[in-house]
């Protein structure tokens, strides 16, 4: 059960409350996220909600029958929005485009990516400044001296900077030139992580682990929002199967189940969910159809070179053919 408190309570309501939860053997965790306050409470006796609802203090009451709650639709059914600021929104009414390299690798890769990206009308770059490699000897990453690279050529144009994070203790560091931090799909449940997310007040893209089901990327989503931030985006990226003809096998059935299981925006990465360049496109106008409200994809100005995944990263004038096509797809989509 959900109780959004009223902004206004005293701690003797709270208290008052609390009591009522106790006497039906209810536990309940305080969550003070950047909107709101709530009681979450867990328990199993059949219990009159109207009766704690009509408590001095709380403002809205719901039963979620979800295992996880705050991300669940049961508990919130429209759709929540994350707002970036420079009209700059993640949301269901519009689809969010974010392009860039697998890897942040040089000054004159970020400044002709922006300039792509801006010529295009493209509001979010991505681009790893720490990466995860299956491989420890394969290239690591330009660290926090190429991410302020990234966000000063960014920033100057209206671009809004995705990175990975991958661990605590570089929140810190990180904080000023990121807009919206990534947790890669080798860090889905690392909850020490996500804890320490849900004390940030940045957007979140959190990807569903390499073998993850949707249930446990729901769950780690309201590991991020029961610490406190609500700005969570899901993103899909393939999962792992007997399939070997391609990286991932993208679950496109986890697009429309998101949806309609969680409140919370969902973003299709296409590029890892295949691979393979010549099938990203067709990969990410599914997913568009299928419900996305986003697509976050890899482009290289030269993939042939990139220090990470070119093999499956688009060039400048796929890309461009590519945004054409997805902008096409969300308004057909939009008018079913
Ligand atoms: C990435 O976005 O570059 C990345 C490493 O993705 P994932 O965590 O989904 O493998
Ligand atoms: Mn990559």
């Amino acid at each position: 059960m959900i109780i959004q408190l009223k902004k206004n309570i005293s701690p003797e309501q709270i208290f008052v409350i609390r009591t009522e939860l106790d006497k039906h053997k209810y536990s309940a965790s305080d969550v003070n996220t950047q909107k709101n306050s709530y009681l979450v409470a867990i328990g199993k006796a059949e219990i009159d909600i109207r009766r704690i609802g009509s408590l001095p203090g709380v403002a809205d009451i719901h039963r979620v029958s979800d295992d996880y709650k705050l991300v669940s639709r049961k508990w919130k059914t429209e759709y929540s929005e994350i707002d970036f600021g420079d009209n700059v929104k993640i949301s269901a009414s519009a689809l969010s485009i974010m392009a860039g390299p697998c890897s942040i690798e040089g000054e004159e890769l970020i400044v002709k990516t922006v300039e792509h990206l801006k010529s295009n009308n493209i509001r979010f770059m991505r681009g790893g400044v720490f990466k995860p490699r299956s491989s420890p000897y394969a290239f690591r990453g330009v660290g926090i001296d190429g991410l302020k690279l990234f966000a000063k050529h960014c920033h100057a144009a209206g671009i809004k900077v995705v990175t990975e994070v991958m661990q605590t203790s570089q929140i810190d560091d990180m904080y000023q030139y990121v807009d919206m931090f990534q947790v890669g799909a080798r860090n889905s449940q690392n909850y020490n992580l996500l804890d320490a997310l849900g004390k940030v007040d940045k957007p979140i893209l959190l990807k569903r682990g390499l073998s993850g089901t949707v249930e446990e990327l729901l769950f780690s989503a309201e590991y991020i929002f029961s610490g406190g931030n609500e700005k969570i985006a899901l993103c899909e990226r393939g999962i792992r199967t007997y399939e070997k003809s391609y990286r991932n096998v993208l679950d496109i059935n986890a697009i429309p189940f998101l949806k309609d299981k969680s409140h919370l925006p969902v973003i299709l990465d296409p590029s890892h969910a295949v691979g393979i360049r010549k099938y990203v496109d067709s990969v990410a106008l599914a997913g568009v159809m299928a419900g996305a409200d986003g697509i976050i994809f890899e482009m290289h100005d030269q993939p042939e070179i990139a220090f990470s995944d070119g093999q499956q990263s688009l060039n400048f004038p796929e890309s461009k053919k590519l945004y054409a096509q997805l902008r096409a797809a969300f308004e057909l989509r939009k008018s079913f």
